[in-house]
């Protein structure tokens, strides 16, 4: 639902704190209320067949789900927010919306993998075509352009290798052929990217991450402008989407620390991630706010900060030496998902999906979420894990 909302106007540490707030509107409590209601009153005969109301019915809209996609369309510089029920379908919902039977799709070939997954299951099936390209492309992007193209998808930096794509330069060829851009920007969140002021039109976040903060929460966010932000809003309605008050409520929470979290997940990482470069038994780190790194010049360029998600690339070792340093880490938890308070690690190979570039590493690949432990124990706790992969070699 669209709701007004100044224009972001401060340092995002002053917006995150003030925006989607009203609390004289709610007797004065800080936050708004989690409202509960499928069921709207209209007062008269008059106010229900003329729509009058501010909110028509639970599944578009209360005042819990307003106030965070509020919040959000003025961070992102949007002319509005849908909240969805996860990242994934933020993701569908937002290619729906641009998308029919006959169209083609351009999609990076380092996407998140169950986006890839939508493309050749859901799109597939209802006649859409599907190019993936190599995220590097950059304006070359131009000659992949078929007539029936009417979607470019970027996610920066790729989900697990972290590629940086040259995003101004995809969405300027975009926009001189009227084709719609799509970015899943969960990485750098719009605190430290904001995709709208780089020309692209949907901006996709999955707020299970970041956002949320505390891997305790399920959600999606599609924030838009121009043409694009009404078919968005209109499929979104049309699918029947929403989110629980709760969960509008945990977003909203999330919201007001995201900036000292990702400032501390930043830093950690950064720390991590340069100690790790300097260790025998790493080949390569993949991260691209580190000077250096192959996507570093763009990152610089184009984004203010990074996050706590970044990968590495290790010396061969044998599988069984992997499983003895993962096993013996404390304080890195094994599991999915990330952008919670807490350090996790997996390992990940992407040699039998991609299909527009060849994942060819020289050893084991893992992807590390650095949370907002203290670096140094971390650094200890990832040290005495080389030594047991040492010792199992
Ligand atoms: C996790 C993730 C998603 C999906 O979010 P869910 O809430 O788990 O569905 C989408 N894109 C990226 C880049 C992600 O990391």
């Amino acid at each position: 639902m669209k709701s007004p909302s100044p224009e972001a106007s401060f340092a995002p540490a002053t917006e995150v704190v003030r925006l989607g707030r009203d609390p004289f509107r709610f007797d004065g409590f800080v936050n708004p209320p989690v409202v509960r209601g499928s069921t709207v009153l209209s007062p008269t005969y008059e106010d229900l067949v003329g729509h009058t109301g501010r909110y028509s019915y639970g599944r578009r809209g209360n005042p819990t789900s307003e106030a965070l996609e509020g919040a959000l369309s003025a961070l992102e510089g949007a002319d509005g927010t849908v909240l969805t029920p996860s990242g994934l379908s933020a993701v569908s919902t937002a290619l729906l919306s641009v998308l029919k039977a006959g169209d083609h799709l351009l999609m990076v070939d380092t996407a998140y993998r169950p986006t890839r997954r939508i493309c050749d299951t859901v799109l597939s099936r209802l006649g859409i075509e599907v190019t993936y390209y190599d995220p590097l492309v950059g304006a070359q992007i131009a000659g992949l352009l078929k007539e029936n193209t009417k979607a470019i998808f970027l996610e920066s930096p790729g989900s697990q290798s972290f590629e940086m794509q040259d995003v101004p330069a995809i969405a300027r060829v975009a926009r001189e052929r009227g084709i719609t851009t799509l970015i899943d920007n969960t990485w750098a969140t719009p605190i430290y990217f904001k995709p709208l002021d780089h020309g692209i039109d949907i901006s996709i976040m999955a707020g299970t991450k970041y956002l949320s903060g505390h891997a305790d929460l399920n959600i999606g966010t599609i924030a838009a402008r121009g043409p694009a932000w009404k078919k968005v809003l209109e499929t979104h309605g049309d699918l029947g989407l929403c989110v629980s008050p709760d969960d509008a409520a945990l977003g909203a929470r999330g919201l007001r620390t995201l900036v000292v979290r990702l400032e501390r997940h930043w830093r950690s990482g950064l720390a991590v991630a340069q100690w790790l470069r300097n260790q025998p038994q790493v080949s390569r780190v993949l991260h691209p706010a580190m000077d250096g790194d192959p996507g570093y010049d763009i990152w610089r360029r184009d984004f203010s900060g990074a996050c706590g998600l970044f990968g590495a690339i290790l010396k061969p070792v044998p599988e069984r030496a992997v499983a003895a340093f993962f096993d013996s880490l404390a304080l890195f938890g094994m599991g999915y998902s990330w952008g919670g308070f807490e350090s996790l690690i997996i390992p990940f190979d992407c040699t039998d999906y991609r299909t527009a570039t060849t994942w060819n590493v020289e050893g084991p690949a893992i992807r590390l979420h650095v949370g907002l432990e203290e670096p140094e124990d971390l650094i200890a706790d990832l040290a005495r894990g080389f030594e047991r992969m040492g010792a199992a070699a």
